[in-house]
């Protein structure tokens, strides 16, 4: 199959209470990890970098395996560009393939990020990509982007349903207090908030920072109406985690071939886990 645009994959799913996951990836053996566990669960999935991982791995290598993934896996693949701040990068990234973006400008003034987020979601849509956008800010960090507690705000609902309408974005990311990165700790979600949310705001909905969430708190907010879960630190843990323990007890071995198989194994495992707790295996069928 080709790259999907996951807006079809995100209004089922919105329609049948359960989320699509939405995996952070670094580089080729974390892109065959999360499809080697989608294919597993036979699960649709959305693929997802940074535009620092953009940066670090090249936007040409990027594009190229998880296209290369989309046509040689049988599951509905989408690939998305996840918190950029600049409308260049999402061009670059949506003339080289990817399927869905999500612009970030959240640390510009209401009106400012309305605009920012309107002409980038214009260009998108002519090009037949989606488009996310985030309203209200997570506390952490996320790639270079760093929200001290002081700066970070929960989504306002009317905000919402304003900000919805003036940028005609496809699914909007809140913040109901989740955190990037990792907790100190269980967070404690405004569930509530997300449910006034839900019923003002018809588009798909997306929780970020889901990684360190207990897994009762993520089914609770796919029932109340999330629809795309991110995860990215949870994947990063494992595989940093395998890694480093296979080299302490194996000083002697270099070849990559070992420590990265083993894991990318680990997180394969990772990835099942969170395509149940979204509820989306056995989906992959009827997106197809
Ligand atoms: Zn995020």
């Amino acid at each position: 199959m080709h790259l999907q645009n996951p807006i079809n994959m995100l209004q089922y799913a919105s329609e049948n209470s359960f989320a699509i996951p939405a995996f952070n990836v670094h580089n080729l053996e974390t892109v065959q990890a999360v499809c080697e566990g989608a294919v597993a669960e036979n699960s649709p999935v959305i693929i997802q970098t940074t535009p620092g991982t953009v940066n670090y791995a090249g936007l040409h290598y990027v594009t190229a395996i998880v296209k290369k993934a989309a046509e040689i896996n049988n599951i509905p693949i989408a690939l998305h560009l996840d918190h950029c701040t600049t409308y260049e990068m999402v061009v670059q990234c949506v003339v080289s393939g990817y399927s869905s973006i999500m612009i970030d400008g959240a640390e510009l003034p209401f009106e400012e990020n309305v605009e920012l987020v309107r002409k980038t979601v214009e260009m998108a849509h002519a090009a037949g990509v989606s488009a996310e956008g985030e309203l209200g800010r997570l506390v952490g960090v996320e790639d270079d982007l760093e929200v001290s507690a002081e700066e970070a705000a929960f989504t306002v609902p009317e905000e919402a349903v304003e900000f919805v309408e003036k940028t005609g974005i496809d699914f909007l990311a809140i913040a109901i207090g989740t955190a990037h990165g990792l907790y100190k700790g269980i967070p404690k979600l405004d569930f509530k908030r997300l449910s006034e949310i839900r019923k003002l705001v018809s588009i798909p909905l997306v929780l970020h920072g889901a990684s360190g969430l207990a897994d009762v708190q993520v089914t609770e907010a796919v029932q109340r109406g999330i629809s795309k879960v991110n995860i990215a630190t949870e994947l990063k843990i494992p595989f940093a985690d395998t890694i480093r323990k296979r080299l302490n007890d194996n000083p002697k071995d270099t070849d990559p071939r070992h420590y990265l198989a083993a894991a990318r194994d680990k997180v394969v495992k990772v990835v099942r886990h969170k395509i149940k707790i979204c509820q989306s295996n056995d989906r992959a069928s009827v997106l197809k």
